[in-house]
């Protein structure tokens, strides 16, 4: 059954997102590659037909590597999923600069980096498709969320312009915006008042979304014949009103 599957990239697989999309494509038999740094976690997560590459996003030649080496045994990346990311709230009054810069890196470079490495195959194939994994932070402003939000309503632009650019070959690009979702995210924040305003916030919409949802979302879009371009998905859970 393998064999006649494409191979699906997934960046940010280690935890929530990106694992519960990794298990949903494998149990569809989709051979898969699979990078984060958390090596030991890709590797726990034991799927079959998959490669586990310990890979920082920000370095596009290992990214590159890992691509080729997994494109060597399961022929070419038919879709990338961009779902790495950090997220480091704070005023920018205040917020150190240093927490910008990475995750711009994180959250813009990679992505550019990770839509570069597939994209010149793709227009030659004239097919396939590209899934960046944005936030309803990439469509509106949340306090205390000015840098983060930009690197997100980047992501949104950057999937919307680079699909009009690739259209005419034939090639998807589709932006997934999820609400809050229950994952590592607040392990990303230092500071402990956003980590109790964003329990409290979860907790007055009675729990948030579980990474299966925003799976199954990501696998109805790549699902669809490739004549049809979801072009973006809003997912969050019903009582979550911003
Ligand atoms: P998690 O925090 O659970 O996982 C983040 C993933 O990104 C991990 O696998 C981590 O792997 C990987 N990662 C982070 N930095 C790097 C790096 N430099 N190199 C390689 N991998 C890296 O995230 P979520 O599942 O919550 O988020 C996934 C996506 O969903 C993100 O794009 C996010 O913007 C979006 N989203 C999530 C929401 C939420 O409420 N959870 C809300 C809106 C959007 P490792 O540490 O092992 O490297």
């Amino acid at each position: 059954m393998t064999q006649n599957k494409p191979l699906i990239v997934i960046t940010g697989a280690s935890s929530g997102i990106g694992k519960a999309t990794a298990q949903l494509f494998s149990e569809n038999w989709f051979p898969t590659l699979l990078l984060a740094r958390r090596i030991e976690k890709l590797e726990a997560l034991d799927l079959k037909n998959s490669i586990s590459k310990k890979v920082d996003v920000t370095d596009s030649f290992a990214l590159n590597n890992a691509i080729s080496e997994a494109e060597e045994k399961y022929w070419k990346t038919e879709c990338i999923i961009n779902n790495a990311w950090l997220m480091l709230l704070w005023d920018i009054s205040e917020q150190n600069p240093d927490e910008w810069r990475k995750m711009f890196d994180v959250n813009i470079i990679w992505v550019l980096n990770g839509m570069q490495a597939v994209l010149p195959q793709m227009k030659k194939r004239q097919s396939w498709t590209i899934i960046n994994v944005s936030s309803v932070a990439g469509r509106k402003t949340f306090p205390n969320h000015a840098a983060y939000c930009g690197t997100k309503f980047w992501v949104h632009a950057i999937t919307e312009n680079a699909r009009e650019d690739a259209a005419n070959n034939n090639i998807r690009m589709v932006t997934i915006a999820p609400g809050a979702v229950e994952t590592e995210l607040l392990s990303h924040t230092t500071s402990n008042e956003i980590i109790d305003g964003y329990n409290a916030w979860k907790d007055d919409m009675w729990g948030v979304l579980s990474p299966e949802n925003i799976a199954n979302a990501i696998y109805y879009a790549y699902n669809q014949p490739q004549w049809v371009n979801i072009r973006e998905i809003v997912i969050a859970a019903t009582k979550q009103q911003p």
